[in-house]
């Protein structure tokens, strides 16, 4: 936002509204011990501590939350002084992080509106930039995103203070932006999937105002940084709401803007049985986060892209490609496409190609193969895929059944009924190796491989 005046600035102190705490549901049984106890300390060292941010807008609507913010007007280096498990990070914006076991509380100063981020001016000239860089608790309300995301709890008294309307907003479960949508948008693209992020996970409406400029600005997510889409992307997909995240993504008409391949697959041939194995796909990671089971980036973005896999594939295929060299350059080339908008760590893109290139050997069933493609590290994940795509028709239902049944059986039985046929032979009647049918076993040859989702 561009540096409010004076009289700007006296304007927001005189909308705030205080909330005591008899008008509220916040209750210090809700705020983890590590974050009282720093909002304490610095309270008696006579600093002004709020908690802020998430925190409070989701304390506030009954949620648990993860983490913790706290807002202060000491400087980093005062906090520092005041605790013994502090470390000050950050070049752009110094921050305090107060450790507590495995708990982490952010303490930050109150930030000037004008921050843009470039820099250390700090250092430069002490009163000045220091004028610039920290602000008054007005203006690090009015540099938030949200006016829900704008609360203040306060610890001198325990109420809430709110400078931008963001109480009756959170009862009327709205996203509003504050200031206005248009530029705040241009200060920070992200912002407006921040804003599809949050409504799928609160369940609030982002108002008119805040929704009508994604047509026009969507397209400014392209040039936005891949790392923090890729931080982004995470909070939509992987904690615990992705389901209602891609929908919602999908109906902004954003999708394009972050995940043009899928958005692209989806409106070909087959869009319709891909969607269903992304809404598949995503319940059924949103059902491991709610157990508290281990998720991974890379499973689900190979769900998004696998669209724009199968279609290249098919195309290289039918140029006269080898078939495994299709599979490698395709998957190759698409997480290529996919990092220029949103970054795709190593470690996960390197999972996607082996879940992808492992599909086609589903189909190959002589005894060698599969229990080479048994054995494989990443097989669970890839038939966990396999699973997922039984929506794309009755063949790859059937293939799925195949190797659930075939999981199931012991060692020697699932030999015996895959023969010993000679490698040519095998070949020939590779896709009709006998159903591995009959009863379940007792137990099996080995522990099952760990699941899909965890291969982080
Ligand atoms: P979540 O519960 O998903 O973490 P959050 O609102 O806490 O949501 P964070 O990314 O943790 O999101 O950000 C903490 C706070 O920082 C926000 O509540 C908001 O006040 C502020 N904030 C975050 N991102 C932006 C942004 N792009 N522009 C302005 N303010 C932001
Ligand atoms: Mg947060």
């Amino acid at each position: 936002m561009s540096q409010p005046v004076p009289n700007q600035l006296a304007a927001i102190a005189a909308r705030l509204r205080v909330i005591p705490r008899e008008a509220h549901n916040i209750s210090r049984k809700h705020i983890s011990p590590g974050a009282l106890r720093v909002l304490y300390r610095l309270h008696e060292a006579g600093h002004a501590a709020f908690l802020v941010g998430g925190a409070v807008r989701d304390l506030l609507l009954g949620g648990r939350p993860k983490d913790f913010d706290v807002a202060t007007d000491a400087t980093p280096e005062q906090v520092k002084r005041l605790f013994r498990n502090c470390r000050l990070i950050g070049r752009r914006f110094r921050l305090a992080h107060v450790v507590f076991g495995n708990e982490i509380v952010e303490v930050a100063t109150f930030r000037g509106a004008g921050d843009d981020g470039s820099g250390d001016r700090h250092v430069v000239d002490g009163r000045i930039v220091r004028d610039n860089v920290w602000g008054t608790i007005e203006e690090d309300a009015v540099r938030r995103d949200f006016t829900v995301n704008a609360l203040y709890y306060d610890i001198a008294d325990f109420s809430v203070r709110d400078y931008v309307g963001g109480f009756a907003d959170l009862e009327a479960r709205t996203l509003r932006l504050i200031g206005d949508p248009v530029q705040r948008y241009r200060e920070d693209p992200v912002r407006m999937l921040r804003a599809v992020r949050l409504a799928a996970k609160l369940d609030f409406t982002i108002a008119p105002e805040a929704r009508a400029p994604f047509a026009e600005l969507g397209e400014l997510l392209l040039h936005a940084p891949p790392a923090r889409l890729f931080d982004e992307t995470l909070k939509m997909f992987l904690a615990g709401h992705a389901a209602k995240s891609f929908r919602a993504l999908e109906a902004s008409g954003l999708l394009a803007d972050v995940f043009p391949l899928t958005a692209r697959a989806l409106a070909f041939r087959g869009g319709d049985s891909l969607r269903a194995m992304i809404e598949a796909g995503l319940a059924g990671t949103d059902a491991r986060v709610a157990e508290d089971k281990p998720v991974t980036p890379a499973f689900l973005f190979a769900i998004l892209l696998w669209g724009a896999v199968r279609a290249q594939v098919e195309r290289e295929i039918a140029r006269g490609v080898d078939p495994v060299l299709a599979w490698q350059r395709v998957s190759h080339h698409v997480i290529a496409e996919q990092a220029k908008q949103v970054a795709i760590p190593r470690r996960f893109g390197l999972v996607m190609q082996e879940i992808w290139t492992l599909q086609p050997r589903f189909e190959q069933r002589t005894r060698k193969r599969v229990f080479r493609l048994l054995a494989h590290p990443r097989f669970r994940a890839a038939y966990d895929f396999l699973l997922l795509r039984a929506v794309e028709g009755e063949a790859v239902a059937e293939l799925g059944r195949w190797w659930t049944e075939a999981q199931a059986l012991p060692h020697e039985e699932l030999a015996a009924r895959l023969g010993s046929a000679p490698p040519a032979a095998a070949a020939a009647a590779s896709t009709e190796a006998p159903p591995p049918t009959g009863r379940r076993r007792r137990r099996r040859r080995k522990p099952a491989p760990a699941p899909a989702n965890d291969t982080a």
